[in-house]
């Protein structure tokens, strides 16, 4: 495909899915598309390009960047936030890398980084929460976090279904609720927004597959449903339920409920298998913090998977730390959990870690391993040496602060170091 606006390398070869194995295959010099994004994304972006870059020479390979616009930076060349040609050439190179977007609160354009997952059916964000040597936190046992956040990533009440206040749209959905569902003595009278909140079989069913598949792929004991079903019975209940059908019918031994684990094992886990168990989320926001080990893969919606990784990321260092990836069927998008952070845009100031480690993440699902572990290593070698960004230096006592650029280039000799 050619396009309009994006550069494409020279060199280079396309990373393509091979239909009869449904696996990706990877050359060794793959183009990969990049969105620096809005704010603090024009810091964080070449900062992780370069340690990326340092870890594929390394070992052996080569990225060939392909610069794509979103928020901004698309403004200013198409006039639009979300060109079209920015979602064709992510889908046409499978794999890519993103910075964040801005979204405004209340009125305004729609969340980007929503339309994007939802138009590239990325259905699953990843967020890995560990906790690297050196990383000051506010617990004090901050390695027992180890965990993987499957957040759902295309419905809930992030699926954009609500009606604005004062609108004639809002008054029927009103009418409708009141009259013709029956709930007439519920909605307070005056201005009022609604928003609606779909859970699917098919959306539940995927999202906790791919965090079955992983536990099982990556050792892991167990995968948590996390839910309010006690009041959301029809939406974040059956979210519950459908995701033990899964656990009960796809699986055969090597997954076990822990209702059934404590009925016929008494408590005693079978080894290789998974156990699948479920806890409301208000509950298992306090257990993050009290329960931290008992916790490894955790499959949920859309809004408590936002909330639960934001918590469980503070434990580990912060949003400059925190990763995160979006899954489709054979194709990526990276990106941290972080936002735009706009009151230090062009500071050279933030922690680019968390966008570092995101392309982490992007190294292993292309296979190479022995990159992706480079680069953590790397990051926990010049954490660990006392060399960091401002949010961990105002954490440490005798921390070297540098600057972003500064601090990548630290990293970069550490993965030249250490390869
Ligand atoms: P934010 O941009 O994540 O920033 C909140 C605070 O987190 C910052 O003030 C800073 O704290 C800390 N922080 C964030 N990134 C950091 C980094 N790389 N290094 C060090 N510290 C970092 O959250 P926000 O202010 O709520 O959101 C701003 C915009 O980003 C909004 O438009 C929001 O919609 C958008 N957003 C986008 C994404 C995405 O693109 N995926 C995700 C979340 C939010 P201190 O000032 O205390 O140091």
């Amino acid at each position: 495909m050619s396009y309009e606006k994006i550069d494409v390398p020279e060199d280079g070869e396309k990373i393509t899915l091979n239909e009869d194995t449904g696996e990706l295959e990877v050359p060794d010099d793959p183009i990969i598309p990049i969105i620096y994004g809005d704010g603090v994304g024009s810091d964080v972006g070449p900062a992780a390009q370069q340690v990326l870059e340092a870890a594929a020479k390394a070992t052996g390979r080569e990225i060939n960047w392909m610069r794509v616009y979103a928020g901004e930076s698309a403004r200013e060349r198409y006039d639009e936030n979300l060109p079209e040609e920015t979602v064709e050439a992510i889908k046409e190179h499978r794999v890519a890398i993103k910075g964040p977007l801005t979204t405004p609160v209340g009125a305004g354009f729609r969340s980007l980084n929503v339309g994007l997952r939802k138009l590239l059916d990325l259905y699953a964000n990843v967020r890995p929460t560990y906790h690297l040597d050196g990383v000051p936190s506010p617990v004090s046992e901050p390695e027992k976090m180890d965990m993987v956040t499957f957040r759902e990533n295309t419905e809930d009440v992030y699926a954009g279904i609500e009606w604005e206040h004062g609108t004639d749209e809002v008054q029927q959905v009103k009418e409708f609720v009141e009259e013709d569902m029956g709930f007439d003595d519920v909605i307070h009278d005056g201005p009022v927004g609604i928003g609606v909140k779909p859970i699917t079989e098919f959306g539940t069913k995927r999202l906790v597959r791919r965090a079955i598949d992983y536990a099982l792929e990556h050792d892991r004991d167990s995968v948590t449903l996390v839910h309010k079903g006690n009041i959301m019975k029809f939406t974040e209940g059956q979210f519950r339920d459908w995701g033990y059908e899964v656990a009960e019918e796809e699986y055969g031994d090597e997954v076990i409920t822990e209702d059934t684990l404590w009925e016929e094992r008494d408590g005693e886990q079978p080894a290789d298998a998974v156990v699948v168990n479920d806890r409301i989320a208000d509950n298992m926001l306090q257990q993050l913090l009290t329960r931290t080990e008992n916790y490894d893969v955790i499959a949920t919606m859309n809004l408590n998977g936002d909330y639960l990784s934001d918590a469980a990321g503070a434990q580990i260092g912060g949003l400059g730390i925190a990763p995160g990836a979006n899954f489709g069927d054979g194709r990526l998008l990276a990106e941290p959990v972080h936002g735009s952070a706009p009151k230090y845009e062009g500071q050279d100031k933030v922690n680019p870690t968390a966008m570092i480690l995101s392309g982490r993440i992007m190294l292993e699902y292309l296979g190479w391993d022995d990159a992706a572990d480079l680069v953590r290593d790397a990051v926990e070698e010049t954490i660990s040496s006392g060399k960091v960004t401002y949010d961990l230096e105002r954490q440490l006592d005798d921390a070297e602060k540098l600057a972003t650029s500064e601090y990548a280039d630290a990293v970069v000799e550490n993965v030249e170091k250490l390869s």
